[in-house]
């Protein structure tokens, strides 16, 4: 048996792995050194009443054999599918069929499995900097072809910079998919329907497919689609990968959902057309079995009324953090982005990406994320999350203010 070979081709330490190696080794010669972490990118605050309330009450009826559930459908439950629709979509003006939407355990293994879809050849851009899971799940995969000097060479990159005022440009070349998230992750920064529209009509025009990543469209404050399908056409190119994660703190609790309108299709070898929604049914159907059902529960209870006050207020917290840190880092001379739409406060180094965190970690005790570990864009910039408590974020400004 050989091993798969790409897998000798991913750049050899991950990123966070190499954060964490370099904290742990900062703190054992540091033992009184009291860190600040603004580089994690997950929530902090528990989970909301509500939800905990619906996941005990279905955790009951799995005791009684009147109430008790096996295998749930496929594509999970129509209270889950409908709520969703409901509260995410009709309620924003797209209509999305009952069949379109796809329950899953997350928007990274749907966002790294949707590339099951596509041929073995199919040419992929990524916005960059990037969520590093699109990359790597098609590196994986073979298409990205060698990593060399800090890039794939056969990965199409749409650098987002300060000097674009991180609006990509569409691809200057053929592509088949396009991976887009908004709002961003690690930038913080968002597009209107007028900035998308480049994207849509691309794709329209060339026959390619976009993956939308909203994971984070529970934090958006400012007039900014919360769905692609907000931008006319892109029902007829566009998937949309959602999560409860960053909306309802589902970081350990696993459920998502996926969007496959039935117009989004591509081409077999024949050169027919066909559903993109009907090949995702297929693989679901032989390799998943469904979230489970007092999750599906819960994460109903996300967009009851008593689920909405309470999760947004989480969400409301994590954004007070945020824009701390944007005043703060303002105040003290640096130039930021993001952070208003999202978790997410990218700034601009001073120095290289890596040099800022080592000085970072070494005079202010505080942890954040190289930008230059999420592509070759990210040289030069910074990511410092919202996640952490206001108390902790406060005092991590004041040390790097001191700096
Ligand atoms: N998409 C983006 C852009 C993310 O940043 C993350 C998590 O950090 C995910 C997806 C993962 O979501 P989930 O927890 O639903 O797998």
């Amino acid at each position: 048996m050989h091993v798969n070979p790409n897998f000798a081709r991913l750049p050899g330490s991950y990123l966070f792995a190499e954060i964490a190696r370099r904290v742990k080794e900062y703190a054992a010669k540091n033992p009184n050194a009291d860190l600040i972490k603004l580089g994690i990118g997950y929530v902090t605050l528990p989970l909301a009443p509500a939800v905990v309330a619906a996941m005990k009450t279905a955790a009951d009826e799995m005791l009684a054999p009147e109430t008790f559930r096996g295998y749930g459908p496929d594509y999970g439950y129509d209270f889950l599918i409908d709520a969703i629709r409901a509260h995410d979509y009709q309620a924003r003006g797209v209509s999305i069929a009952q069949d379109e939407v796809f329950v899953s355990d997350g928007a990274k293994s749907d966002t790294s499995a949707i590339q099951e879809l596509f041929s073995q050849d199919a040419r992929i851009a990524v916005t960059d900097p990037v969520y590093p899971v699109y990359v790597d799940s098609n590196a994986i995969a073979g298409r990205l072809g060698d990593f060399v000097g800090g890039r794939w060479n056969r990965l199409v990159y749409l650098p987002c910079n300060a000097e674009n005022g991180f609006v990509p440009a569409p691809p200057a070349e053929p592509v088949d998919v396009i991976y887009l998230c908004y709002p961003n992750n690690p930038t913080g920064t968002t597009l209107t329907v007028e900035q998308l529209k480049p994207f849509v009509e691309y794709a329209r025009k060339n026959g390619a497919v976009i993956i939308y990543d909203a994971a984070y469209k529970a934090f958006i404050t400012s007039d900014v689609p919360h769905s692609i399908y907000e931008v006319e056409g892109a029902r007829e190119v566009a998937v949309e990968c959602c999560s409860f994660s960053k909306t309802a703190g589902f970081t350990g609790t696993r459920c998502a959902y996926t969007v496959i309108p039935h117009e989004v299709t591509g081409l077999d070898a024949q050169g027919r057309r066909v559903e993109l929604n009907a090949l995702w049914k297929r693989r679901m159907g032989t390799k998943f079995n469904g979230v489970s059902y007092p999750i599906q529960r819960a994460a109903a209870a996300v967009f009851s009324p008593e689920g909405q006050a309470q999760c947004g207020e989480a969400v409301r917290y994590y954004l007070r953090n945020a824009r701390l840190i944007r005043d703060e880092l303002t105040a003290a001379g640096y130039t930021v982005f993001g952070g208003v739409d999202a978790p997410y406060v990218w700034l601009k180094t001073p120095v290289e990406s890596w040099a800022f965190f080592d000085t970072l970690l070494d005079r202010a005790h505080v942890v954040g994320t190289p930008g230059t570990g999420f592509g070759p864009s990210g040289e030069g910039y910074f990511r410092l999350t919202a996640f952490n408590t206001y108390e902790k974020t406060a005092e991590a400004l004041t040390r790097i203010q001191a700096l």
